[in-house]
């Protein structure tokens, strides 16, 4: 499988993929992304949020960092060729490519604290919960602080008058984003399992993950 993605419309670069895994719904997935590659996340049936965190493979005290990033860019969100930053101050993940257009830098990811204000009273699967589960093998526990993930195709849309809301997950079929590595990093992906408001379309799908690598040089 090669996929060119389109660098700032200024230059096409073809990539392979080198690993690729359907995640399932309501669970979550973390592999090792190296500097250089790229990791496209595609929504296969649409209305389909993934929570998505990105740790220095090295030492992964240092992570993608969402107030970090809106500060750096001046934006709420990254746009395509804007990078998103770590609690070091550095870029860790370029946004390379995005079909979808609408994700949230904003909200913490669904825990099981918010499915219990929600009424549940079994356990429930949760993003942070995917993400402690995902992380285990890598960290050797799964006690950690859960950063902010990038929510990606979530539609919290912003008021004039400062209202937060939880919109409609805004992704058609097929729908992708693209982000290369800056440096070696453990990427980890929750596909949401939340069926209580629109951000899943009131139904947790499964997401696709591809590692990605380029295919020739850059002239
Ligand atoms: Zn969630």
């Amino acid at each position: 499988m090669t996929f060119s993605i389109d660098l700032n419309g200024k230059l096409t670069l073809p990539l392979k993929a080198v690993e690729s895994v359907t995640i399932a719904p309501k669970h979550g997935w973390a592999g090792r992304v190296k500097a250089g590659q790229y990791l496209k996340l595609t929504d296969p049936r649409g209305r389909q949020c993934g929570d998505l965190w990105a740790f220095n493979a090295e030492d992964p005290d240092e992570h993608l960092s969402a107030m970090h990033t809106r500060v750096w860019v001046n934006r709420l969100c990254p746009a395509p060729g804007e990078s998103f930053h770590s609690n070091h101050r550095r870029p860790i993940l370029q946004l390379a490519a995005d079909t979808c257009g609408t994700h949230d830098l904003l909200t913490a990811s669904c825990d099981e604290h918010r499915y219990r204000l929600y009424g549940v009273q079994e356990s429930h699967r949760s993003c942070a919960g995917n993400l402690r589960e995902v992380m285990e093998p890598f960290l050797g526990t799964t006690r950690f602080y859960v950063p902010q993930p990038f929510n990606v195709f979530a539609n919290v849309p912003i008021g004039a008058d400062g209202s937060v809301l939880n919109g409609p997950a805004p992704s058609k079929p097929g729908d992708y984003i693209v982000v290369k590595a800056w440096i070696d990093v453990i990427v980890a992906i929750s596909a949401c399992p939340q069926e209580f408001n629109p951000i899943t379309g009131w139904y947790p799908t499964e997401l696709l993950v591809d590692i990605m690598e380029p295919t020739e040089a850059l002239a």
